[in-house]
């Protein structure tokens, strides 16, 4: 199928006479007739679901269509784009590992990665994705357990290169991790260039709405654990919590989602609720619409915001003189989504002034849905960064975030326009 035909056909697939729509299983536990049944379910020797903290019907069937999606084996959902960052992680690190992580990514990862997986034990260095070879090697070590990167940035709007990364992390003997959140897969599929997991924030794009938080993790299922097995015991030798299995030899080609759904998620219960994963399929049966016209819409802004004398610079991958223009052609060959970043000559306080300004554009802590959503990062999203961090995240502090929507791009275009009418023409 199609990738459209699959953001609508995948998934749920009822039998003769079952509800056409998937329906919302708000169960928190399954009947079985017999003791022994249920018990085979706790020792991973039958399939089947006893508790919704680690699967449900619900849930597993908007899984299942976002592994499509991403041409993934398996997948699984979690409370938060953020619970889905740290399993991802977490799976194959413990106490004493090391990350390494791309810079350039959202401001949430980062405090994740810097502050709370310090008080772990985990250490993540961070390196710009565009230095050469030879310096991204020397971030490697003895300890390394795996690469983390963004295709799109958030919010710098670095693109990816994916193939690059993924072969320098794969010498290694390290899977990486790409959040594909801003590109979705019907922009990008990070696991046809090389990257070994994908997970995104479901609470944007893939919802579109901005009415459930959620995220997923995806298998890609090609990274070979066996062969590195000193690095990934987890996944490699006996789990005693489930007497003695080990995951690579029981469960193959998704044994890191397996590990995660089983292990983590038991543990750790960042579940999605049924009810959210039910709003995230519906915004889903649209996402291949949305991502045109927010792409579409997304370039118009960005070619008009170039033209006004007022805007100092403009960020957008789908721009011919934009530094990321020719990965773009290459990952992003189906438009660069609906982020643009600006600034203005006026610096800092005018971005600000043009934000209190607009009225179809909502300044919200959001970005990616189908409404035009505005955000200063450098006051919001990531206002605990200095002035350091905030430069190698590609965050100017002039930066205006402007999440472009799919409403009709004339509206958007004058609530601009009548916005930086109202900025005094800068000196500068
Ligand atoms: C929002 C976001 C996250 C975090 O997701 P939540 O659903 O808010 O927890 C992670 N990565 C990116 C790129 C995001 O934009």
């Amino acid at each position: 199928m199609k990738l459209e035909t699959t953001c609508i056909q995948a998934g749920w697939k009822p039998g003769n006479g079952a509800p056409r729509v998937l329906p919302i299983y708000q169960s928190t536990t399954f009947k079985y007739d017999t003791s022994e049944q249920m018990g085979k379910l706790f020792d991973l020797e039958d399939n089947g679901y006893f508790y919704t903290r680690l699967q449900n019907p619900t849930n597993d069937a908007v899984a299942s269509k976002i592994a499509e999606l991403e041409g993934g084996t398996a997948a699984m959902l979690t409370a938060s784009g953020q619970a889905a960052t740290f399993y991802s992680i977490f799976n194959i690190c413990s106490a004493g590992d090391h990350v390494i992580s791309t810079s350039a990514i959202y401001g949430g990862t980062f405090n994740l990665f810097s502050i709370t997986l310090a008080r772990l034990g985990i250490e993540v260095s961070f390196i710009d994705q565009e230095a050469s070879e030879e310096c991204i090697d020397l971030a490697f070590k003895p300890n390394t357990k795996a690469f983390f990167a963004e295709t799109i940035a958030n919010p710098s709007l670095a693109v990816l290169d994916i193939e690059r990364i993924a072969r320098i992390a794969h010498k290694h003997g390290v899977p990486l991790i790409v959040d594909n959140t801003f590109a979705t897969p019907l922009l990008c599929r990070p696991l046809e260039w090389g990257a070994d997991i994908v997970i995104h924030s479901t609470t944007k794009y893939m919802d579109g709405h901005a009415s459930s938080v959620g995220g997923v993790i995806v298998d890609g299922g090609r990274f070979d654990w066996d062969k590195h097995s000193d690095r990934y015991p987890g996944l490699t030798s006996p789990d005693p919590s489930y007497h003695g299995i080990v995951y690579t030899q029981k469960f193959g080609n998704t044994a890191y989602l397996t590990k995660a759904t089983v292990q983590l998620m038991r543990d750790l219960g960042a579940t999605q609720s049924p009810q959210n994963a039910f709003l995230i399929n519906l915004g889903l049966e649209t996402l291949h619409l949305r991502m045109e016209r927010h792409s579409q819409n997304a370039l118009h802004v960005a070619n008009y915001l170039q033209a006004q004398p007022k805007v100092a610079w403009v960020h957008y991958s789908g721009l011919k003189n934009d530094p990321y223009y020719a990965l773009a052609q290459k990952y992003l060959p189906m438009g660069s989504c609906g982020v643009v970043t600006f600034g203005l000559k006026g610096g800092r306080e005018a971005s600000i002034q043009l934000m209190d300004r607009l009225k179809l554009a909502a300044i919200v802590t959001h970005v990616a849905d189908a409404r035009t959503s505005v955000l200063h990062p450098a006051s919001h999203t990531h206002r605990q960064l200095t002035d350091k961090q905030l430069v190698e995240a590609g965050v100017q502090p002039d930066l205006i975030r402007f999440s472009v929507g799919i409403e009709h791009i004339d509206d958007i275009l004058s609530d601009l326009q009548q916005a930086l009418d109202f900025i005094p023409q800068s000196a500068k």
